[in-house]
């Protein structure tokens, strides 16, 4: 199902009786979660975030019933915002991993060795482990920021990693700055791909190799308790 259909159906559902409008639903490149809806001259026209572009079918619904119900200034069904909380609170790393992909103008990075981790040196035991050394070195730094939402970020324009300082602590386990990075480099290896104007950052092949790393399942985990 296309996202115009679903937001044509939860419209049917809220306002049975209203002629159902011309349809646009697209993704734009906004940095935040950003969404807006309008109604005009019969024409609904929804602009969403390019970082849920790639969420599943469930929570696009969610957000259209949120959505849909701002804009007939009625409440949203309860379970649809929970689903919706619970996409953006577990969800996809990558979202939270991507929130900052479009910040402009050169980066200011800080220096790769942290307090407890040194990011050169995480770089190069992954390069080893899963790349055979190819990939080519980007730059790397912690962020200024101790940033709980974007993890880790590649700009491909700077080619440059730059990791959340929030990691740079003595309780994160060492695996998850790995993966953090491992991540980030699966980036370099897979460039965005374009399909009918719609971004995949996360292609097929990057979701399976990601899951080759070796503690996977604990990343996702540690990162689901929620990070302190
Ligand atoms: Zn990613």
């Amino acid at each position: 199902m296309s996202v115009d259909e679903i937001y044509a159906r939860v419209f049917a559902d809220l306002r049975p009786s209203l002629a159902l409008p011309a349809i646009s639903v697209r993704f734009y490149r906004f940095t935040s979660l950003t969404s807006n809806i309008r109604l005009q001259q019969g024409r609904l026209q929804v602009k969403i975030s390019d970082l849920l572009s790639e969420a599943p079918e469930a929570v696009q619904e969610a957000l259209a019933y949120i959505l849909l119900s701002k804009l007939f200034r009625q409440r949203p069904p309860k379970a649809m915002v929970e689903r919706y909380r619970l996409h953006l609170a577990e969800g996809d790393l990558g979202l939270r991993l991507h929130a900052a992909r479009q910040e402009r103008g050169s980066k200011r990075l800080e220096d790769p060795k942290g307090e407890y981790f040194d990011l050169e040196a995480v770089f190069e035991a992954m390069n080893a482990r899963y790349f055979a050394g190819e990939i080519v070195k980007p730059r790397l730094g912690w962020s200024q920021k101790r940033s709980r939402t974007i993890l880790g970020h590649y700009d491909a324009s700077h080619h440059a990693i730059a990791i959340s300082r929030l990691l740079d602590q003595r309780q994160t386990p060492k695996y998850f700055v790995e993966y953090v990075m491992y991540h980030e480099m699966l980036h370099i290896k897979h460039p965005v791909e374009t399909t009918g104007g719609r971004r995949k950052v996360h292609t097929r092949p990057f979701r399976t190799e990601e899951k080759l790393f070796a503690e996977f399942r604990e990343a996702q985990a540690y990162l689901k308790r929620g990070l302190r």
